[in-house]
């Protein structure tokens, strides 16, 4: 038996008095995906920024890859770069190409040379079908564009694990399946992956798992045919009758 490749033990995240998580437990496995579901302001992103520490747990442990990403003596870079993370805000840096996107993180962060960072930019944004786009700015590009070029910038460092945070959700309708398309994909080459959605076709022809919070709890984890097909609790219910 492996180890999970993420494993989230009595987490609590407390913001002042405001209790946002109130003790999650979750695993997920190498190559799974798993998708987040819930009600605005049930804790989902901030359960995301746990995972990669971009916010400090209250209590509970945090495991990543095995190691254990809450130890107060671990090396919050090194466990960052293991974690590629997608917004829903893509935060391209404006003034640079889409080369240049992709290859600052790789030498600030990694220390690649020049040469070998272009090559793994070129690589990735093929991978999300882009390779065309690799002189263009930003602004030049549209949101579902951009955001493809933002997946390619977090696969270019590459992580063990992606987290994805509503990353569809402020683009034009018409722009969210060619997303949706390259999050499939990385899905089908076996990345771990944790995504925040509103998509409910997405969670259930991709996902492995898909998770319902409400209230800062994990109230439903199963197969989405279970969660979302058959969902055993009224909250899940109540959830998903108002998105349809
Ligand atoms: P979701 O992603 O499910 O909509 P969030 O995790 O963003 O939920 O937020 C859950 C709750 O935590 C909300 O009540 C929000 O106001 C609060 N919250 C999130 N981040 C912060 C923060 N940095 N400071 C204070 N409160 C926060
Ligand atoms: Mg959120």
């Amino acid at each position: 038996m492996t180890r999970p490749e993420i494993e989230v033990r009595g987490l609590h995240k407390s913001f002042g008095d405001n209790e946002v998580l109130r003790g999650i437990d979750l695993e997920i496995g190498q190559g799974e995906v798993v998708c987040v579901i819930g009600p605005s302001g049930s804790g989902k992103s901030t359960l995301l920024r746990c995972v990669n520490l971009l916010e400090e747990p209250t209590e509970g442990q945090v495991f990543v890859g095995g190691t254990e990403v809450t130890d107060p003596d671990v090396d919050i870079d090194a466990v960052r770069r293991r974690i590629g993370m997608v917004f829903q805000q893509f935060n391209l840096f404006p003034h640079l190409d889409v080369t240049g996107n992709l290859t600052l993180p790789q030498r600030r962060v990694l220390g690649r040379d020049r040469a070998t960072a272009a090559r793994i930019a070129a690589e990735n944004l093929a991978r999300v079908g882009l390779a065309e786009k690799a002189d263009a700015y930003p602004a030049s590009l549209s949101g579902g564009q951009q955001q493809r070029v933002a997946i390619a910038r977090a696969l270019a460092m590459g992580p063990e694990v992606m987290l994805f945070d509503e990353p569809t959700s402020a683009l034009d309708p018409e722009l969210v399946g060619d997303v949706l398309a390259v999050m499939r994909r990385l899905a089908r080459e076996g990345m771990t992956m944790m995504v925040v959605t509103h998509e409910m076709t997405f969670a259930r022809e991709v996902a492995d798992r898909v998770v319902f919070m409400d209230g800062g709890v994990v109230v439903e984890d199963g197969s989405p045919e279970r969660v979302i097909g058959d969902p055993q609790h009224e909250r899940t219910r109540h959830f998903l009758s108002r998105l349809l």
